[in-house]
Order: C-alpha cells, then sequence, then structure tokens
C-alpha cells in the first residue's frame, strides 16, 4: 500500500514500512508512487511519513529497501549513518516542519564505516582529511560495544545503530520531547545485504 494511505501515525508508518520491506525481500515490489501524476502533485508541498538516517553506502537505497517512491520519506544519508548539526537539523526540520510521525535510523551489514573504524581502534590507518570524522563519529559506539562484551562486526553495527538513536535522543531535546509524549516513534535498523530485511535493534512507540 502507497505510504500516502497509511495512517500518520509512528505505527501506522511502521508497519507501511515493514510491508514495504517485506514486498521488497519477496521480489514483489508494488514500486508505489512513482509515476508522474504523483511527481505532479508533490510539486506544490511535501509530507513525507518518516525521516531516515541511512548510511551513505551505495548497496542501502532507502525507498527501493521500503518500496516506497517520490515524496515518501524525508532521508539523510551520511558514510557510517553519523550526526552532526546538519543531520541534526533536517530531523528536527522533518519533525516540526513536516510532521513526520517516525524516525528511522538504519545501518547495514557490511558498513565499512564501521569496520574501517575498528580496524582504526585495533591500530589500523586512519583516513586523511575530511574521512577522519567518519572513524571520529563512529568510534564511540565501538567502544561502548566492546565495554559490553561485544566483538563482532554484526554486533558493532547493531550497537553503533542503538547509539545513534540514544544519541540523537539525547542531544535533541525538541526530538526526544515527543517521543516522550508518544507523538513521535524512534527505530533503529540493521539491514542484512543478504536477504534484505531491515532487522530491528530498537524500537520506541510502535508497539
Ligand atoms: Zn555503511
Amino acid at each position: 500500500m502507497p505510504l500516502r494511505n497509511v495512517e500518520r501515525t509512528p505505527t501506522g508508518v511502521w508497519e507501511a514500512l515493514q510491508a514495504g520491506n517485506q514486498r521488497f525481500m519477496d521480489h514483489r515490489g508494488d514500486h508505489p508512487n512513482q509515476d508522474a501524476p504523483r511527481r505532479a502533485a508533490l510539486r506544490d508541498g511535501q509530507k513525507p511519513s518518516a525521516v531516515v538516517i541511512s548510511c551513505s553506502d551505495s548497496r542501502v537505497p532507502v525507498e527501493i529497501i521500503f518500496d516506497v517512491g517520490l515524496g515518501d520519506l524525508f532521508v539523510v544519508r551520511t558514510a557510517g549513518e553519523i550526526l552532526d548539526q546538519a543531520v541534526f537539523g533536517s530531523i528536527e526540520y522533518a519533525i516540526e516542519a513536516l510532521d513526520v510521525p517516525l524516525v528511522v535510523v538504519m545501518g547495514h551489514e557490511s558498513c565499512g564505516a564501521v569496520a574501517a573504524t575498528a580496524a582504526a581502534l585495533d591500530g589500523g590507518e586512519i583516513p586523511g582529511g575530511y574521512q577522519r570524522v567518519l572513524i571520529e563519529k563512529v568510534a564511540p559506539s565501538i567502544l561502548e560495544a566492546r565495554g559490553l562484551g561485544k566483538s563482532t562486526a554484526e554486533e558493532y553495527e547493531g550497537h553503533h545503530v542503538l547509539a545513534t538513536v540514544n544519541q540523537i535522543l539525547s542531544r535533541s531535546p525538541e526530538i526526544a520531547e515527543r517521543v516522550e509524549q508518544g507523538k513521535v516513534g524512534i527505530v533503529g535498523l540493521r539491514y542484512r545485504l543478504s536477504d534484505g530485511f531491515t532487522e530491528p535493534v530498537i524500537t520506541r512507540n510502535v508497539d
């Protein structure tokens, strides 16, 4: 079902995204909202159903994974789904100005940013230029994961998603307040390259 027909509640949108992901996994996507009428209808404004913060990895195309189309998702992508002021501003804009009821944080299997950070922490090379920030921003998640006894790439990827969700809630009072009130839901996912499933790591207000 196209997202424009779903109930604009945290649970309604989450269920629609899960259904879309299932269609994608089963190779029976509807490819909704990708035609000329939809494109024209959006000319004067947008009302996306969720804001998604995802890794930039080319294997993680958000709209394809959730089988949605134009105007459905407000997407912010950075390598390693790291957060900075521009990302926070984008999330808060989606929530406050576009009234989206759901925040999705999505990491993935075989994430290069997570692997490079783990390698750097083990004495490997730290990339130069602006790439250094990718390592610096992912490192706290990996260190925290190790402190909890986690040691595999899969565990690091999942914990980085969890830590990113927690960071969003602790650093943005605007977002945290709406989540506390139940108006906005937040889910953390780890996308599996192998079968296409968006595995939940953490969910709030969507049950
Ligand atoms: Zn990645």
